[in-house]
């Protein structure tokens, strides 16, 4: 099949993003296996189209004019899941999952197998691709603990690496750099007991529900912890909690201060990046601390 057959045109991105803001991509395609990426990327390179890689769209605020450029999403179609023994040590198994794996289930198969490490992942609302690109992580615990190896795709090729603690950092990865694309994460994790795995998922679970606007439109936290602080309670003392500038939408949830959340699915990326703005400078002239995004930007301006 030509790959041009896979691409479609002016896709909506709203939808695609937990944001729920977002206007079109020009070009957009949702590839089943390694070598049709390899083929999209030969196709926006000979139409000279940029290229951006989303996942799940958890961590990314898409512009409300689009993207003229080509949207590759890496998701169901690339989602396999796989448990394996290590032949080396009975204590440890292998998951091996695609990159458009959800992270909640790489997180729940684990649960479910009786393996311990990957509790963290349950609550996460990204993909695997996403979270190893991200080092995302919670509660202690971030996906550099638990992977062992990593596909990708650079320039044109795939690879398939070792990974070690020292190619993740705080929220950010070997990934990051040199347009990598992550298609598939192996990691190792020690077999526990069941009911305390269980019950430690369910304990996270409640944390979280009881601390974040799960049902709000958002990105998680919107900022990186600067060291030494915590953004949401920098935010807090500089009196934004549940701040607004307008009834756009775009608001400081109530509910967690380190959250800028779409309230009723109303505001505009230029809303929320407006209020992302306000809340750094704030911050900056309380506290002299320069809160970071830690959400991604598609399209449009990308400071
Ligand atoms: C309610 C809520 C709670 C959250 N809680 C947490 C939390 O506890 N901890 C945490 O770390 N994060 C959290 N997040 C943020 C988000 O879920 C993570 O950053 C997640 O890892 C993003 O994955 P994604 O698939 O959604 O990536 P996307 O948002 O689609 O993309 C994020 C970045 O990753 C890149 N990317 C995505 N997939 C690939 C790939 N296969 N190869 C290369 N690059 C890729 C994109 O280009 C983009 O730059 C939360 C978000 C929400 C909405």
């Amino acid at each position: 099949m030509p790959i041009e057959d896979i691409i479609r045109r002016d896709i909506v991105l709203k939808p695609l993003t937990t944001m729920k803001t977002g206007g079109p991509a020009s070009y957009f395609a949702e590839p089943s296996s390694e070598e049709e990426i390899l083929e999209l990327l030969d196709y926006a390179k000979k139409n000279s189209l940029e290229v951006f890689i989303l996942g799940n769209g958890s961590n990314v605020i898409a512009d409300d004019d689009g993207f003229d450029g080509l949207v590759i999403k890496i998701g169901n179609n690339m989602s396999d899941i796989k448990v394996e023994s290590d032949t080396n040590d009975s204590e440890y198994m292998f998951i091996t999952a695609g990159a458009g794996c959800l992270l909640s289930k790489f997180g729940n198969t684990a649960a479910s197998e009786g393996l311990e490490g990957a509790e963290f992942a349950c609550g996460i609302p990204g993909s695997v691709g996403g979270a190893v690109f991200m080092n995302a992580g919670a509660y202690g615990r971030e996906i550099s603990d638990i992977a062992v190896s990593v596909r990708f795709i650079e320039e044109g090729e795939v690879k398939d690496i070792e990974v070690n603690k020292d190619m993740f950092g705080y929220r950010t990865s070997y990934f990051v750099n040199n347009g990598r694309i992550v298609t598939s994460l192996r990691a190792r994790l020690k077999k526990g007991d069941k009911d305390a795995i269980d019950a430690y998922v369910k304990e996270l679970r409640d944390k979280r529900t009881a601390s974040q606007p799960l049902t709000v439109p958002s990105c998680g936290s919107t900022f990186k912890r600067p060291e030494g602080y915590f953004a949401g309670k920098l935010i807090q003392d500089s009196g934004l909690k549940g701040f607004s500038l307008d009834d756009s939408g775009a608001e400081v949830s109530p509910k967690h201060s380190g959250f800028v959340v779409n309230n009723g699915g109303t505001a505009g990326s230029k809303d929320i990046i407006k209020l992302i703005k306000y809340v750094q400078n704030k911050v900056y002239e309380d506290s002299g601390v320069k809160l970071e995004c830690e959400v991604r930007f598609l399209g449009g301006k990308k400071e």
